[in-house]
């Protein structure tokens, strides 16, 4: 197994996001551009510099995360030419004319056009059916 390395710049952040030595020069919070080190190199540097810091390559490979930054996005541009419409928030249907009640055998809320009278749910409404018949 190798023993590589990154080299995080610890003068600064990019919001929580850690600068890394990049592989073109310069600094990147973008990993894949991270220029990876020998343990030799990189302990060379934090030798030249103490807010150079060496990192083992596997540890910080494990904690990355790929991730969307929402300033980067606009919907309306991505779904150009796609086909696909958004639905849009409706108005709140009108009511339909059924009052909540409770089921008297289970208690489970029922909805009715008869506002006098609790309807049974599903489950009991067929055994009082046949309840009925047989009578
Ligand atoms: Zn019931």
């Amino acid at each position: 197994m190798s023993d590589l390395y990154y080299v995080q710049d610890s003068r600064s952040y990019l919001g929580n996001d850690i600068l890394w030595w990049a592989d073109k020069g310069g600094y990147t919070t973008n990993l894949s551009k991270a220029e990876v080190f020998t343990k030799e190199r990189a302990v060379h540097l934090n030798q030249n510099r103490i807010t150079d810091i060496p990192w083992p390559k596997e540890y910080i490979d494990e904690r990355t995360r790929p991730a969307v930054d929402v300033q980067y996005t606009n919907i309306k541009e991505a779904l150009k030419g796609k086909g696909i419409r958004l639905k849009k928030k409706k108005w709140k249907r009108p009511t339909m004319g059924k009052t909540r009640g409770n089921c008297p055998e289970c208690g489970k809320i029922t909805w009715d056009y008869n506002p006098y009278e609790n309807a049974r749910c599903s489950d009991h409404q067929k055994s009082y059916d046949i309840e009925w018949l047989n009578a």
